[in-house]
C-alpha cells in the first residue's frame, strides 16, 4: 500500500506532458464538416462518405463535386408550374400532349413525382410553395397563389385538382383556393380522403395515391 500511495504521489507531482490530439487534416475536417450539414447524414456517414472519397480509387471525387455544383446552378423552379427544371419550362409544361384542361395543386414539387407515377394523370400541374399556415407566418400572399390565379383565368381549365395535405393546414389551404376558383367558375375537386394526413405525398404509396386520384370529389361553392 505504501509503494502504490508513493507511486501516485510520484505521478501526481510530475503532470504528463501535454499531447496535441490527432485529428484528420483540415481539408478532410472541412469535407465532413459540410457533408454533416445534409439533410439525413450524422457525423458518422458524413466521416464514412469523406474517407471514402479520399480513398477509394473509383470516388471520382471530381464528378461528384461537379454533379453537385452544376445542380445548384442549372435546376430551378418552373417559370409556369414550379416543378424542377433547367429550361423556362420544365418537361411537364412543355409538353404538347398532356391535358391542358386538368390543372393538379399541389404543395410541393416534391410531390408532382409521386403522383405522375401513378400513371393516373395526365394533365399539368402547380405547386404552391407551402400552405397557408399562421402558426408559421405563411400567408396566401407567400405561396404562388397570384400565379394560380392568373393561369386559371388564361388557360381556361375546365377542372382544378387540389392535391393537397389532409390536416388542419391542408384543408384551409384547400378551402381558400376553392372559395376563389369556384368564383372564377372552375370545377374545383380535391383527393379523396384515405392520404396520411400531415404527410405529403412523397409519403404515400403509388396505390393510396391513385385510389385518391381517382375517387376525387368536387368541393361545390355552397359546401363551403
Ligand atoms: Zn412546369
Amino acid at each position: 500500500m505504501r509503494a502504490l500511495a508513493f507511486a501516485s504521489e510520484l505521478l501526481g507531482s510530475r503532470p504528463p506532458p501535454r499531447m496535441k490530439r490527432a485529428d484528420y487534416p483540415t481539408a478532410l475536417r472541412t469535407v465532413i464538416g459540410e457533408l454533416k450539414r445534409l439533410p439525413g447524414i450524422g457525423p458518422r456517414s458524413a466521416e464514412r462518405i469523406a474517407l471514402w472519397l479520399v480513398q477509394s480509387r473509383d470516388a471520382r471525387a471530381d464528378a461528384v463535386a461537379r454533379a453537385i455544383s452544376e445542380v445548384t446552378t442549372q435546376v430551378h423552379p418552373c417559370e409556369r408550374c414550379g416543378f424542377f427544371s433547367t429550361e423556362p419550362l420544365c418537361d411537364i409544361c412543355a409538353d404538347p400532349s398532356r391535358d391542358p384542361s386538368v390543372l393538379c395543386v399541389v404543395e410541393q414539387p416534391t410531390d408532382v413525382l409521386p403522383l405522375e407515377r401513378t400513371g393516373g394523370f395526365r394533365g399539368r400541374y402547380h405547386t404552391l410553395g407551402g400552405r397557408i399556415s399562421p402558426l408559421d407566418h405563411v400567408g396566401p400572399d407567400d405561396l404562388r397563389i397570384g400565379s394560380l390565379i392568373e393561369r386559371t383565368r388564361e388557360e381556361k381549365f375546365s377542372e382544378v385538382i387540389l392535391a393537397l395535405g389532409a390536416d388542419v393546414e391542408g384543408e384551409a389551404t384547400a378551402n381558400y383556393l376553392a372559395e376563389i376558383l369556384n368564383a372564377m367558375h372552375v370545377t374545383v375537386t380535391r383527393l379523396a380522403q384515405g392520404l396520411p394526413a400531415g404527410a405529403g405525398l412523397d409519403h404515400a404509396d403509388e396505390l393510396t395515391i391513385q385510389r385518391a386520384l381517382s375517387g376525387r370529389t368536387r368541393i361545390a361553392p355552397h359546401s363551403l
